[in-house]
């Protein structure tokens, strides 16, 4: 079935945004040349080059930890939580003032539709900062102390570029700790973005220090010796690198890695309800979404009924441009995520499963992937096991509640999980069997600042978001908090 309505273009315009030509590092409160070499960042939807970046050499992480281990000792770790407070809702409110800059840049380098990066992505960004705002003079009554811990080093992945860097600065400033963050290298220019937001909000220098780059940047954060608390989110191999260079440190770590959730759908649910929900649960964010429902699965009795409905949905989707306001799906963030979506799809198709696609027309440049679905998977398969990343569904049946709890407990990840029925004693025993760290019921990939996230195996270990999220920047062993 084609589009039913056909939709006249509607960008957003971007003469709101001045992408500079290129771009050095935020050391100790200003920009800064780079020691390194400079690397380009690509408009995903066109392939246009937007600028050009640093690459932060070991010396300039090392200015950068030296920055922010002076403002820690000299200035945040002895100013009052309330005076903390002023800073993070100031930039709150910055953030909200200028969100338009923010959502329409973060859609260009990432590839993400205007309607999410504005709606979704830059709403909670703000919240997080008056979230955490909220805590910093109130820290003795979160269980876990108000004792910071110093230098926090922070790496982050590119696909919700300011989510990450809020999840992980908001708490860290919060807390009186300071930080160095490593933005993801196809995606650093909301960051910097951020950083020139920090000076307009006269955060003290080296309180926020942003340090541009790929891997050997990373690595030289994580492995920096005056670093006092590494945080990272990003994948899971790169995850157990750093927990193996970390090991024998003092640091406290984070870990917010990988994740193959399962969405599962009862007989009794409301469908057409569920079928938004598995749509929002996989093509929401390209897929790009640590949390995803890439494994959906439903009770047999009703499979055929939710697949004719999901097919009828996702040809409705309308992909292309991100910066258009009626776009759902947008760019694939890069050539090399875009390879490996098709790689594990033609795995899929090789092991088996069926392939059915939605008749969408894709731009000619730039980096698409169709929303798509694979049904006649079966738990042994790769799509069923790895994770994607991309708008890919692997449909799997059951017939039980216990035969769903067990092939959706069949993963090394232990992320989050989706139940949908009518029955509330249903949802209640679901969320006690699923080995998941977050478990929506009727709904999906719904975050709040409030909220603790984080998973359980190899999807990392410790919580962000609310007042859990305290614990991994405070000195709970010195505090004896464990609540
Ligand atoms: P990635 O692990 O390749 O990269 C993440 C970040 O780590 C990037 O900034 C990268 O430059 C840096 N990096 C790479 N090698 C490094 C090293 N050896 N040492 C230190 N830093 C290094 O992941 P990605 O492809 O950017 O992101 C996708 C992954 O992130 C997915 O697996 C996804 O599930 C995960 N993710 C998890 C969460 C969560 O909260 N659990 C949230 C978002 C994304």
């Amino acid at each position: 079935m084609s589009n039913v309505f056909e939709y006249a273009p509607a960008p957003e315009s971007r003469a709101i945004v001045d992408i500079k030509p290129s771009y050095g590092l935020f050391i100790d409160g200003e920009f800064v040349d780079g020691g390194g070499t400079a690397f380009k960042t690509v408009n995903p939807a066109t392939e246009e080059v937007l600028a050009e970046v640093a690459e932060a050499s070991d010396a300039d992480v090392d200015a950068a930890v030296r920055a922010a281990r002076r403002a820690y000792t000299r200035v945040w770790s002895r100013m009052s939580g309330a005076e903390r407070a002023k800073y993070l809702y100031r930039i709150a409110r910055i953030i909200q003032e200028r969100g338009r800059e923010l959502a329409v840049l973060e859609s260009i380098d990432n590839g993400k539709p205007i309607k999410e990066s504005r709606d979704v992505d830059v709403p909670i960004v703000a919240a997080h900062f008056f979230y955490y705002a909220g805590w910093a003079d109130k820290l003795k009554y979160s269980g876990y102390g108000d004792t910071p811990l110093g230098v926090a080093g922070q790496v982050i992945p590119w696909n919700f570029p300011l989510l990450m860097l809020a999840w992980k600065i908001a708490p860290a400033l919060a807390c009186g700790n300071t930080v160095v963050l490593k933005p993801a290298e196809t995606t650093p220019l909301t960051a910097l973005l951020f950083a020139e937001i920090c000076q307009q909000a006269d955060l003290p220098p080296g309180v926020v220090n942003i340090v541009t780059g790929a891997g050997d940047t990373g690595r030289a954060i994580v492995s920096h010796p005056d670093v006092d608390k590494v945080a990272f989110t990003g994948s899971t191999e790169v995850g157990k690198a750093i927990a193996r260079a970390v090991a024998g440190t003092d640091k406290k770590v984070t870990l917010e890695l990988g994740g193959k959730a399962a969405n599962i759908v009862f007989d009794d649910a409301p469908l057409d309800q569920a079928v938004e929900g598995i749509v929002n649960g996989i093509f929401f964010n390209q897929g790009h979404v640590c949390c995803a429902g890439s494994r959906l699965l439903v009770q047999e009795s009703v499979a055929d009924e939710v697949m004719t409905r999901l097919k009828r949905r996702m040809a409705t989707l309308r992909v292309g441009d991100p910066l258009d306001k009626n776009t759902d799906v947008g760019a694939i963030n890069s050539a090399e995520q875009l390879a490996k979506i098709r790689e594990l799809s033609e795995i899929g198709e090789a092991e088996g499963a069926e392939r059915w696609s939605a008749p969408c027309e894709l731009p000619s440049n730039g980096y698409w992937f169709a929303p798509t679905v694979f049904t006649g998977v079966s738990q042994a398969h790769r799509i069923a096991r790895e994770e994607i990343f991309g708008p890919v569904l692997s449909v799997l049946t059951f017939r039980t509640p216990s035969e769903a709890v067990e092939k959706a407990n069949n993963t090394p990840f232990g992320l989050s999980a989706g139940v949908w029925t009518d029955k509330g004693s249903r949802i209640l025993s679901m969320a006690n069997r699923l080995r998941a760290g977050v478990v929506w019921a009727n709904t999906f990939n719904k975050f709040d600042p409030t909220s603790p996230f984080g998973g359980y195996k190899e999807s990392g270990y410790g919580r962000e978001g609310g007042r859990h999220g305290l614990e991994a920047y405070l000195k709970t062993d010195e505090n004896g908090g464990t609540a």
